[in-house]
């Protein structure tokens, strides 16, 4: 997708750098053009992560077209080293936060801080190195199974790489292929199911295993036992090693034992808290989870009842 003429295999590590951000920039953005509007800060200092991780959106407004805000004032904190799920409804802003975050788009009020850094003043690769994402739509790339997880670390031994699609529920299904992991996938290789290319998405992403994780709707197209199991091994290795997630979902079965889960409708924080606390509380949360869960226990499967039925 991105044609170099240089011959980068001179350039080692830099040329690994250079592809490595190249394709998280390409992951998120979907195979779409980069937003070169976006500059560094002249002697832009890396990012660091000295707060283990909090990420703050302070009075921050933006919109993509000025007759049609998305965010108003918007403050949120997602605390260092917990978990926290985004629920609102479809169009309400939420993979735009993520877009915000990775600075494809300045804010145009407010700012958004990591540890107290405002993102705008740390250089680009650092702010990018330092999250990971597994995107709404997962791009696969003209590759082998191996290659798609790899772009999560270059360097990865083959063991690391099984080991990451193990964690992602997806190792079985690879081995069970004639040609395994040398699987050609992407347009011109072997069709996937939605599902599957999830876990391979999850699997680049704890093998990259930044210190900022953020899961868009990333097990949507999961069957819920599955979804289930991978939650559990994705929480265990999240807990294990305290890192700050944020997780986008309907389901809120996946999210409910958030740390903090955060309402969002019409570019603000609707209510916001742990899922006791919302649902004392009273308010949408609690409405859209007594639906799903009715639903869920007469079998049917619950994300039929969606965000926007209630909100
Ligand atoms: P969510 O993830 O909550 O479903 P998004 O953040 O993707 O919502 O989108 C919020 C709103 O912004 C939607 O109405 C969407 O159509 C609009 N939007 C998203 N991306 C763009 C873009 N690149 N240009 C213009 N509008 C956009
Ligand atoms: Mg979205």
């Amino acid at each position: 997708v991105f044609q170099l003429s240089v011959p980068l295999n001179f350039l080692g590590s830099v040329y690994r750098e250079l592809r490595q951000s190249l394709l998280d920039m390409e992951t998120l953005f979907n195979l779409q053009k980069v937003n070169v509007a976006i500059k560094e800060v002249p002697n832009a200092k890396p990012l660091e992560l000295t707060g283990g991780g909090e990420i703050v959106f302070e009075n921050v407004t933006f919109a993509y077209n000025k007759e049609r805000p998305i965010l108003q004032n918007l403050n949120l904190t997602i605390p260092a080293g917990k978990k926290v799920a985004i629920v609102g409804p479809s169009g309400c802003g939420k993979s735009t936060l993520l877009k915000l975050l990775f600075r494809f788009y300045d804010v145009q009020e407010g700012r958004i801080l990591i540890d107290g850094q405002d993102i705008r003043h740390v250089s680009l690769a650092s702010l990018r190195k330092a999250i990971g994402v597994v995107p709404q739509d997962t791009p696969l790339f003209n590759d082998t199974i191996e290659h798609n997880i790899r772009y999560g670390d270059l360097s990865a031994p083959p063991e690391a790489v099984r080991a990451a699609a193990a964690r992602a529920r997806i190792d079985h299904i690879i081995s069970a292929f004639p040609d395994g992991y040398q699987t050609m996938v992407g347009e011109r290789g072997m069709m996937i199911s939605g599902g599957e290319k999830q876990r391979l998405a999850v699997s680049r992403l704890l093998l990259k295993d930044p210190p900022l994780l953020f899961f868009d709707e990333a097990t949507s197209a999961l069957d819920t036992h599955t979804e289930q199991a991978l939650m559990q091994n994705i929480n265990g290795i999240l807990k294990e090693k305290a890192r700050t997630s944020v997780f986008v979902a309907h389901r809120l079965r996946t999210i409910y034992d958030s740390d903090k889960i955060i309402v969002l409708k019409e570019g603000k924080v609707a209510e916001s808290g742990s899922h006791s606390e919302l649902i004392d509380t009273g308010g949408v949360y609690s409405e859209l989870w007594s639906a799903q869960e009715t639903l869920f226990q007469h079998g049917t499967s619950e994300h039929e009842v969606a965000v926007e039925d209630v909100l």
